[in-house]
This record gives structure tokens, sequence and C-alpha cells, in this order.
């Protein structure tokens, strides 16, 4: 139809988008949050601690308190630096510690990021217009991937667009809330500025997200070259590490000088403490790090136990992944469930999205 067609232009709120003075905006049916937080995860290799404390630990602590979380895998984000083949070998993997992590299946849903990637991949096209080369340029991960191990000239595209990707993923959903590390806090920035310029445009459409924790956690690598993880395993704990892996691991950690806290020595403290599965544990952390601040040589101690707080965190989530493991039909079940409702949502939103655009 022509877009000038009176007949057939449409009544929102009441509103006619004829009446509303610009003869091109269409009338906006204002979108709710239908997601009260959400996250997702990499399938790169099996996740490690500072996954489950920056982004899975508060949403199992929003699940205790009755609110339906939802959680996917992040396949189309593995792609950027991964092999496909790689992803495939993680997928139920990651679906497996979120389940032994906590997860309920019966009040979260879990689905596949690439199970939508229609819907993807359509709104990451559709909010790229909305955002400039430079801008893009200036997000801080970029700029570190960019440092570290790739150059612009081999870089690929798709490693450019992952603020984009993961807008798309948080803005279809149309999340409230977002827990994620301290790592991912410039991409939830980005995903606010295009739901912001979007809405701007073309109306209300998307309600804007948050992210979840006032102060996101950094974990960082316990050889102190910067944050953990998954894909730099030498400073990583890994949730399926074997216990005299584990020992291994902390035993050759950095930590700090007599009465220096450093931020090395605060991320054993936190990942301690927050492991930690008694008060009586925590006090002892507090106890050994209150002399070290005297001048006493305890970091020796300090490592024991350590060592065993993440141990007995440890023992307890591999038994629980075992017996998931056990039933192979299981993962692929609760996968399938996910995608159906994931897609009725995104599909939801991505009708009006396309309304607005007059795609439709
Ligand atoms: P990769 O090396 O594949 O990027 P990763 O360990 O960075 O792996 P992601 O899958 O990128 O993990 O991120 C999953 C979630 O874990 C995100 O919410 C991210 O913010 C969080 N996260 C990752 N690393 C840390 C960390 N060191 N401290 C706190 N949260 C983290
Ligand atoms: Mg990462």
């Amino acid at each position: 139809m022509s877009i000038l067609d009176k007949n057939k232009v449409e009544h929102y709120n009441g509103i006619s988008t004829l009446n509303n003075h610009s003869i091109l905006k269409r009338g906006v049916r204002t979108m709710k949050y239908k997601v009260e937080v959400l996250t997702g995860i990499r399938p790169t290799n099996d996740l490690t601690i500072a996954n489950y404390l920056g982004a899975v630990m508060p949403i199992i602590e929003l699940q205790a308190q009755g609110i339906s979380p939802v959680v996917f895998v992040a396949d189309l984000h593995a792609l950027t630096d991964n092999e496909p083949a790689t992803i495939r070998q993680y997928i139920y993997g990651v679906v497996a510690d979120y389940i032994a992590l906590g997860v309920d299946p019966q009040k979260a849903n879990i689905y596949l990021q690439s199970d939508i990637i229609g819907e993807v991949t359509t709104l990451t096209t559709l909010l790229s217009r909305h955002i400039s080369v430079a801008e893009l340029l200036r997000v801080p991960t970029l700029k570190d991937k960019l440092k570290a191990n790739t150059r612009p000239e081999t870089a690929n595209t798709l490693l450019f667009l992952y603020p984009i990707l993961m807008a798309a993923d948080i803005l279809l959903n149309r999340a409230r809330k977002v827990p994620v590390g301290e790592d991912q806090l410039a991409h939830i920035e980005v995903t606010r500025l295009l739901a912001r310029r979007f809405n701007k445009k073309y109306g209300e459409v998307f309600p804007i997200p948050d992210v979840l924790q006032v102060k996101p956690l950094r974990i960082l690598s316990l050889k102190g070259e910067g944050k953990m993880s998954k894909t730099n395993p030498n400073g990583a704990i890994f949730l399926t590490d074997n216990l005299k892996t584990v020992a291994r691991k902390i035993k050759s950690a950095e930590t700090a000088f007599e009465m220096i806290v450093n931020e090395k020595l605060k991320s054993h403290i936190l990942i301690a403490g927050k492991l930690a599965k008694t008060e009586s544990e925590r006090e002892e952390v507090d106890a050994i790090i209150q002399e070290h601040k005297t001048g006493k040589p305890v970091m020796g101690r300090f490592k024991q136990l350590f060592i065993r707080i993440v141990q007995n965190f440890l023992a307890e989530f591999q038994g629980k992944r075992a017996e998931i493991m056990r039933d192979p039909s299981y993962i692929p079940s609760v996968l399938e469930k996910g995608a159906k409702i994931a897609r009725e949502n995104a599909i939801e939103t991505l009708q009006e999205v396309k309304r607005v655009l007059w795609l439709t």
C-alpha cells in the first residue's frame, strides 16, 4: 500500500497518524517490559567462577524471590572469534552449567540465541543505522580487542557489530534488567543509547533496559593479567576443573605483600566471600585479611582457606552437573521449550519495530 493511503492509515491509542502532524510517522503501541531479567553467556569454553559470580548468581537470587529469569546461550556472539565446530561442542555444557548453578528450567526460560537467528539478525540490521561507525569504534571492548589480538585490517565485522547484536538480544526480549560483569557495561550503554534514539525517532517502541547490579563485578585473572575469562584458561577457575587442578591454580595465584590489599587480593577475597557456604567461613576470611593488614605473613593460610572454599563449592556443583548430563534428551528438550517462548516474544517486538518502520 502507499504510505499516503489515508484509508489504510492505522489508529493506535485513539490517535490517527495523520492527525499527528507527521504523515510519515506511524502511531506507536508503547511496548512494555516482557522479561524481568535477562542474561547470556558465550559457548566458548566451560564456564568460570567469574561467569557465575558476574552473570548467573544475581539471577539465582532473583529467582529465589519469585522472578522468572530468561537466560540464553550466545552462540552468535561466540562466532565473532570462534569456529562453529568449537561452539557446538560447548552449547549443551553451558545449559548444564546454568541448571547445575541453580537456574530452574521450570521457572526460567533457557534458549539458544541462534534458534531465533532471523529475529536477532533482523533487529541488528534495523538498529545499525542508529549508531555511527565512529561511535562503535569508541566502544572500549572493541578498542581493547583491537589492541590485544587483532587489528582493524584483520578484525571481522561481526566483532565490530557485537554491541548492536547484544542490543538486539536485550531489546527483542524487552528486558528490564541485565546482570553483567563490569566488562559488559559499555555494551549495555550502547543498548540504552540505541533504544532511546530509536524511540525518539519512531515513538516509544522499546522499554529501556538497565544493569542489574549497582556495582557490577570484575573478577580478575588469578595471574593478574586483566579480567578472568574462559578463553584465557591460565588464570581462570573453571566450574569443571578437577579439585586438584583448582588447588594448584590457587597455590600459584599472585597475592600481595603484607599490609597491602591490591586489586588481585581484593578479587580473591571477593571470590572466597561469595562462594563460602557458611557465615563462619566468611568470618575466617575476614579474620585472616585483618591479620594481613597488620603485617602478619598469612597469605599461605589465606590460600589454604581459599582452596577449601572453592573446592567445596565445585564439588557440590559438579555432582549436580553430572546428574543433569546423565539424561541426554533433557537439555535439547529444555532448549526446545525455550526457543518457542523466546521466538514468540521476539516476533511480537519485531512486528512493532517493522510496523513503525513501514516494513509491514
Ligand atoms: P570469553 O573469553 O569467551 O569472552 P568470558 O569469560 O568473558 O568469556 P562471556 O561469555 O563473554 O564470558 O560473558 C558471560 C557473562 O560473564 C557476562 O555477563 C560477563 O559480564 C560475565 N563475566 C565475564 N568475565 C567476568 C569477570 N571477570 N568478572 C565478572 N563477570 C564476568
Ligand atoms: Mg567475554
